[in-house]
């Protein structure tokens, strides 16, 4: 591997050649702030907030975009870098209600994150202001246009992961604004309402229709999970306050799906609190399901168990595992089946 030695900050470093400015920096420690880059999409350099300075360059470069080269001289955070910060954080509120006392994204705003850390309460380029209606088309995100910064990720996401192209860049200029084929609300659109646009956007733009007053992100305890749809076994982080479940938000360290997820998995977890759900078990008594314990369902069930096996033999038992459980729980029914029954009488309904 071609290795490249540069300096950042007055210290050397070795990367491969082909590594980004941003990405060496950060192997350094040092963080440089970005809205429209995300590893886990194409980089389009859009944003400018990474810009850095670099020794020779006549212009800052995006270090998202710019690939590391040998003997580079770079400036994360010179004054020429910083003031240059301030004024894309400036011109990017310029358009922007800044409601952060009521905006669901409060505390978890990347764009309010680098306002603070530079220090920008107010933009010096006063001028007109879009209000655009809020998207309320559907029961699963709400769309806030006004709080977009464009810096484009829900679009590369819906591009990129879910190949739906259902959202872009419309119209120009001033009027240019993120909003699917024919500016139509999301419900008339071609949404597959998978979410994972608004797991990827920065701002309070895209939000979970289903946290919408539920509290405060910071108050959310997040709890990592496996989706029970399907067999896939994606994992999410389900967001709880109070014990009560409030949303489901990605989790970056899943293994399976990374951030990405589907409908059901993002939207579809308040079955839990459907009031038709079963809570306890139910036995069969004079013909009629009937209230039982734990205890007394699994007693009941075991004695059955072994009374089948005792009169008929173990290959009179079977069983037929689901994929909806977890690799776990399916690891237990076969072992089980083959340990406690003595049959290797197992199967799973996505075998095939
Ligand atoms: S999107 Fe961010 S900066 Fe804008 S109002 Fe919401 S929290 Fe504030
Ligand atoms: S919810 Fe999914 S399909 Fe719909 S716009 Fe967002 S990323 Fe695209
Ligand atoms: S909606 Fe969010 S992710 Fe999409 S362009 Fe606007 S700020 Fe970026």
């Amino acid at each position: 591997m071609e290795l490249v030695k540069l300096s950042i900050n007055g210290k050397e470093v070795e990367v491969p050649a082909g590594t980004t400015i941003l990405k060496a920096a950060e192997q350094m420690g040092v963080n440089i702030p970005r809205l429209c880059y995300d590893e886990d999409l194409s980089s389009v350099g859009a944003c400018r907030l990474c810009v850095v300075e670099v020794k020779g360059a006549r212009a800052l470069v995006a270090s998202c975009a710019t690939a590391v080269a040998p003997a580079m001289v770079v400036e994360t955070h010179s004054p020429a870098v910083m003031e240059a910060r301030k004024t894309i954080l400036e011109l990017l509120i310029a358009n922007h209600p800044l409601d952060c006392l009521t905006c669901e994204k409060n505390g978890d705003c990347r764009l309010q994150d680098y306002c603070y850390e530079y220090g920008v309460k107010e933009s010096s380029f006063v001028g007109e202001k879009h209000n655009y209606e809020i998207d309320d088309s559907n029961p699963f995100i709400i769309r806030d246009n006004n709080k977009c910064i464009l810096c484009g990720k829900c679009v590369r996401a819906c591009a990129e992961w879910c190949v739906t192209n259902n959202i872009d860049f419309a119209y120009r200029g001033f009027n240019t604004k993120v909003t699917p084929f024919w500016d139509v609300p999301y419900a008339e659109s071609d949404c597959l309402f998978c979410g994972n646009c608004v797991a990827v956007c920065p701002t309070g733009a895209l939000t979970e229709k289903q946290m919408h007053t539920k509290g405060r992100r910071w108050e959310f305890e997040k709890v990592k999970t496996t989706c029970p749809f399907c067999g896939t076994g994606c994992n999410f982080d389900l967001n709880v306050k109070d014990g009560e479940v409030v949303g489901v938000t990605s989790n970056p360290t899943s293994a399976v799906n990374g951030r990405q997820l589907c409908v059901k998995g993002r939207f579809g977890w308040d079955f839990i609190y459907n009031e038709n759900r079963l809570k306890t078990p139910l036995i069969k008594k004079d013909g009629k399901f009937v209230e039982a314990s734990w205890d007394e369902a699994l007693d009941l069930v075991a004695t059955r168990f072994k009374e089948i096996k005792e009169k008929n033999g173990s290959d009179s038992f079977a069983a037929l595992s689901s994929a909806r459980c977890t690799n776990e729980e399916n690891f237990l029914v076969q072992k089980f089946t083959r340990t406690v029954m003595g049959t290797n009488s197992v199967d799973h309904c996505a075998r095939t």
